[in-house]
């Protein structure tokens, strides 16, 4: 396995930007799952997002590959990504609202970092996060398969603003 750096911070929203293309298209046909054509454009999209998606985000761009794709196929699409724990659900703070946002999940956990003044939304990837999460596996005799962690503050520009 190749060395994973301590830590990780994005420097734009999300850190694993096309780290693994086609992830979640493998992951899938592995499962025995037969893909449409609308659902690996919802797949790639899912895979390579610069940003967290909610339902909307995705459906519009879906829509520039094939106009046809309707709301109905981005929800069970995402369902079954659910299902087989592939994908994450945010809720970001609700600093964009009451929807939720979705992600690939991994390879590993990650924390979100947001700016509760411009909304701004960071990813950190910790050596202290992953020991943290092996000391409460310990302490609480659980197996972990998901982590969220969400932090609200303030950034610099906010900062300097008030
Ligand atoms: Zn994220
Ligand atoms: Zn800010």
């Amino acid at each position: 396995m190749a060395a994973t750096p301590a830590r990780r911070i994005s420097s734009g929203e999300r850190i694993n930007i096309s780290a693994e293309p086609g992830r979640l298209e493998a992951e899938l046909t592995r499962r025995g799952i037969r893909l449409t054509r609308q659902r690996r454009i919802l797949l790639r999209i899912i895979d390579t997002a610069p940003e967290h998606l909610n339902v909307e985000l995705l459906l519009r761009q879906a829509r520039r590959a094939d106009p046809r794709l309707n709301r109905v196929t981005v929800y069970r699409t995402l369902d079954m990504l659910k299902r087989f724990g592939l994908v994450d659900e945010l809720d970001l703070l609700h600093l964009r609202g009451h929807q939720h946002y979705y992600e690939m999940r991994g390879p590993r956990d990650h924390i979100h970092v947001a700016c509760l003044g411009c909304g701004k939304v960071r990813e950190v990837e910790s050596e202290l996060f992953d020991r943290l999460k092996r000391q409460i596996e310990r302490d609480c005799d659980i197996q972990i398969t998901v982590a969220r962690t969400e932090i609200g503050g303030y950034c610099p520009n906010c900062r300097s603003r008030s």
